[in-house]
Parts: C-alpha cells; sequence; structure tokens
C-alpha cells in the first residue's frame, strides 16, 4: 500500500480519498481554500449539478449512493419556456430516466465528510499547492500566516481543477495542452421557493429559456428554490447586440432585458435585476491535455485533466469516472503496481475526456438553439420511436451518455453517425406527418445497417 498525496479537495479529490482509503491506502488531501464546512455559503457563486449514471456508478463503487442520493431531486425532462412564457417538456428519455440534482457545495461537504470517517484519511485545509517535484511525488504548500510545508507521499494525483498546479508542472515536460474560453460567460440567479416551501416550477424538470445567443437554466434545490444560471457572451455579438454582459451593465439595461427576455422567470423572482446587478461573472474555459499521468508517480484526474463547458452536464460525472477507472486498474495491476495502474488509466482515459469535450460543445448548441427548433423535437421524436421499437439498435446519443458507462468515444461516434442517418430522414417528404410511419422506421434501419 503507498502513501498517496492528493491536491484538491472538491468533489473529484475527496470521493477519490475515499475510494482509495477503503483500499487500504494511506492518503492526504491538501486544499487551498478554508474548510467550506465551517465557511459561509459563498453567495452568487453556487452552482447545482447532475449526479448521472457515471456519477452514481463511482459513488456506489466508495458506498456513498444512499447518502447522496439523499440530497439529490431527480429531474425527469427537459422544460423549455419560449419569449411568451409558454413551456413545452421533452423527456429525457422513453424509459423514464433520470438525472439527478444536487447542489455542488452541498456534495462537495458531503464528501469531505464522508472522507473524514474513513480511516487512513487526513484533510489538509488551508494549504495551497505551490511546486510539484513529479519525480518524487513530492510537493511545496504555501498557507496563510503559517510557514510554507511539503508533503512527502509516494504517488501524488492532481485533482486540482481546471488550473490545476500538478498540470502546470507536466507541462515543462513532453506534454501536450491546449486552453479554449468559450464566448459565453455565467451568473447565477436563484429563484425562491413559494411561501409554504413548495416549488414555484415543476421541480423534476430542468428549466431552459433558449434564445439562440443566450439561455437561462434552473435546476431544482431540496427546499423548493431552483439554482439559475444565465449563460450569455462575455461581448455581444452583432446578431444579438443588447445581449452580453459587456452591454448589460447597469440596473435599468439589466431590468429591461430580463424582464423582456424572461418574462415568466421574471415574474417568479422579485430581485432578479438586483442579482444580476449583485452577483460575479464567471467564465468557462475548456482544457485538453495529455498524457495525464507521469510515470508511476503522478496522474490528473477530474477537471484538472479535462474542464470542459456544463451543458452535458459531465463534468463531475466524468471525473468521478476517472476515479472508478483507476480503481478498476489497481483491481487488475494491484495496489503496488503504480507504474501500470497509471499507464493504463492513461490510455483507457485521455481520448475520452477529449469525446466529453467534444460532446459538451455540441449539447451546447442542442440546449441554446435547437430545443427550441421543431425540426429538433421531430429528430427527438423519431430516434425516440426507433428506440422504443428496437432497442437493441437505436440508443440516442444522450442517452447513451447520460444513462450508461458506453465510452464517450463510441458514444461520440455512434451519435455522428445518427445525424448522418437522420439528415436522410428528416429529409423524407412529409416527415413531419408520418414520422411514426413503417416506411420511416425502415428508411432508418436500412441506413444503420449501411453507414
Ligand atoms: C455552471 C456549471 C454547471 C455544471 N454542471 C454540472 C453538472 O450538471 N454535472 C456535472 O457532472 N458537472 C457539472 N459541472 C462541472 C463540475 O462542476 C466540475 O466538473 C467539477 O466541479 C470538477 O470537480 P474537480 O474536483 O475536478 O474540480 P473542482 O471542483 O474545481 O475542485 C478542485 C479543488 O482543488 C482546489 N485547488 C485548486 N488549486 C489548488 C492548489 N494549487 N492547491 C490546493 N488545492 C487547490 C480547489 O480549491 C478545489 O476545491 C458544472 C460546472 C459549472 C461551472
Amino acid at each position: 500500500m503507498k502513501n498517496i498525496t492528493i491536491i484538491g479537495g472538491g468533489l473529484v479529490g475527496s470521493l477519490l480519498a475515499v475510494l482509495l482509503a477503503r483500499r487500504g491506502h494511506k492518503v492526504d488531501v491538501y486544499e487551498r481554500r478554508d474548510d467550506p464546512r465551517k465557511a459561509k455559503p459563498w453567495e452568487g457563486r453556487s452552482i447545482n449539478l447532475v449526479v448521472s449514471h457515471r456519477g452514481w456508478a463511482a459513488l456506489r463503487l466508495a458506498g456513498l449512493e444512499e447518502t447522496v442520493r439523499k440530497i439529490t431531486v431527480p429531474v425527469y425532462a427537459r422544460m423549455t419556456h419560449d419569449p411568451e412564457g409558454r413551456t413545452n417538456q421533452l423527456a429525457y428519455s422513453i424509459d423514464h430516466k433520470a438525472n439527478w440534482s444536487v447542489s455542488r457545495g452541498e456534495l462537495n461537504n458531503r464528501l469531505l465528510d464522508e472522507a473524514e470517517r474513513v480511516p487512513g484519511v487526513t484533510l489538509h485545509f488551508g494549504h495551497r499547492c505551490e511546486d510539484v517535484d513529479l519525480d518524487k511525488a513530492t510537493c511545496t504548500f504555501s498557507r496563510k500566516g503559517a510557514e510554507p510545508a511539503t508533503s512527502t507521499g509516494e504517488v501524488v494525483l492532481g485533482c486540482d481543477g481546471a488550473f490545476s498546479a500538478v498540470r502546470l508542472k507536466m507541462q515543462f515536460g513532453r506534454f501536450n495542452y491546449s486552453q479554449e474560453y468559450i464566448e459565453h460567460d455565467y451568473k447565477e440567479i436563484s429563484f425562491p421557493a413559494g411561501p409554504d416551501g413548495t416549488s414555484l416550477m415543476d421541480p423534476n424538470c430542468l428549466h431552459i429559456w433558449p434564445r439562440r445567443y443566450y439561455m437561462l437554466m434552473g435546476l431544482a434545490n431540496g427546499n423548493g428554490s431552483f439554482t439559475g444560471t444565465l449563460f450569455m457572451p462575455h461581448k455581444a455579438v452583432p446578431e444579438a447586440p443588447d445581449a452580453g454582459f459587456d452591454v448589460i451593465r447597469t440596473e435599468e439595461q439589466a431590468d429591461r432585458f430580463l424582464r423582456t427576455h424572461f418574462p415568466d422567470a421574471y415574474a417568479l423572482i422579485p430581485n432578479m435585476t438586483e442579482q444580476y446587478m449583485r452577483h460575479p461573472q464567471a467564465n468557462l474555459v475548456v482544457v485538453r491535455c495529455s498524457p495525464w499521468v507521469h510515470g508511476a508517480t503522478a496522474a490528473l484526474l477530474g477537471d484538472a485533466a479535462h474542464a470542459i463547458v456544463p451543458f452535458y452536464g459531465e463534468g463531475m460525472n466524468a471525473g468521478f469516472e476517472d476515479c472508478h477507472v483507476l480503481c478498476k486498474q489497481l483491481d487488475k495491476h494491484g495496489d503496488n503496481n503504480w507504474g501500470a495502474v497509471l499507464e493504463t488509466y492513461n490510455a483507457e482515459r485521455v481520448a475520452n475526456g477529449h469525446a466529453i469535450a467534444d460532446l459538451s460543445m455540441r449539447n451546447f448548441i442542442e440546449m441554446r438553439d435547437l430545443v427550441a427548433d421543431p425540426r429538433f423535437l421531430l429528430r427527438k421524436k423519431i430516434e425516440g420511436h426507433l428506440q422504443a421499437k428496437h432497442p437493441d439498435r437505436w440508443m440516442p446519443l444522450y442517452s447513451q451518455v447520460k444513462f450508461t458507462d458506453i465510452p464517450y468515444v463510441d458514444a461520440l461516434r455512434e451519435g455522428r453517425r445518427h445525424d448522418r442517418i437522420m439528415e436522410q430522414v428528416l429529409a423524407m417528404p412529409g416527415i413531419a406527418e408520418k414520422w411514426e410511419s413503417e416506411e420511416v422506421e425502415r428508411k432508418a434501419l436500412e441506413l444503420l445497417d449501411k453507414a
């Protein structure tokens, strides 16, 4: 068994600590923040996440499925809200499968509680990793008001998020790296609960206000409120010159914009404009890199390895799957053979990390534009129909990503094949009227055999 240093006590680092300590390793987690369980919630910075199949599989492995299930709300469908306030509901799957909404902060706190309970885990808060010796797996930390500290484990695992210090050190070697900011930033806008603690919108739906160049989303909390996120260009584009964080700066501009474009949400949130003015604006970055490992002594997991845009709701789920795959490699190669473990972890995960980055950008376009597009809705109906009749042959891309552990690379490849087939199916004359016909079904299956 090894002495393992984990950098980062976020979602991935705290889950990984539980998994490794349960195997008998001695684990030290170093987190730069103070203990978040003792801090006041960070106003305007809360995010709701959905836990999906891959996330649950890793939580189950750690024995934490039930603990986490208690703080989640099931979400079965997307509900779109048009500019007039009319809604339309679209189920995630034909067989009532759900994603599970949870507050990121609350989940992190639970995972830290669990990590602290497992013998062999020590949590060190207020330790910012400043430097890593990748060959020796030693790290140095700065501490507020205290002398720097060092760690001397045998393996260092970087779970320190999109701006990872461990990854930065890897960049000095033979390492591929790219970082891209998307044009959209985001801000939290929270929806209050009703007077009696009930929800003012259906809590079992992801609410989306898609407006092509910007959108608002809302996910339920257990107490009747919703955490909303407004995504909008950092700099307004000519096609929507009034929608950009750079042009909506005054209270008057914000009030006009929110009232005009999200009237039903505006009616539910008494202080929507005030929240817009007060809450910080955050960026979205995509990071791709490889390799994710350094010999037998260091590896990256979670956002440190693959920071992606949040539009598939898979960043954490993919990070939890990294932990799961690492454990499978430990099962296969033994808990002391980290050279083989990390080599196979890297071989299995990097391409999947790149694929989920691509899938997430693809879903950005789907959520922003297509969920309000009748042609897209027709495609969803046809795909649901095909899946119901031929479940062994047709599984929509969304289901593959969110409700199975099919590798992301394979799901992406299959999704592109479905695009080619559906393009031809949607071009059939009179498709809107005959989408449920045997003719359409036959055509799709023939194309599937050929594609
Ligand atoms: C708006 C939004 C919505 C999202 N929705 C979803 C969703 O629905 N489903 C989903 O699966 N994912 C979602 N995500 C993504 C998800 O939040 C991330 O993928 C997840 O938080 C990654 O976990 P992590 O532990 O790898 O990194 P982080 O959560 O970033 O944690 C990293 C930790 O490392 C610490 N750290 C950083 N640098 C250092 C250092 N030098 N020394 C010590 N500690 C350090 C940080 O303080 C932090 O605690 C969303 C993200 C956003 C922004």
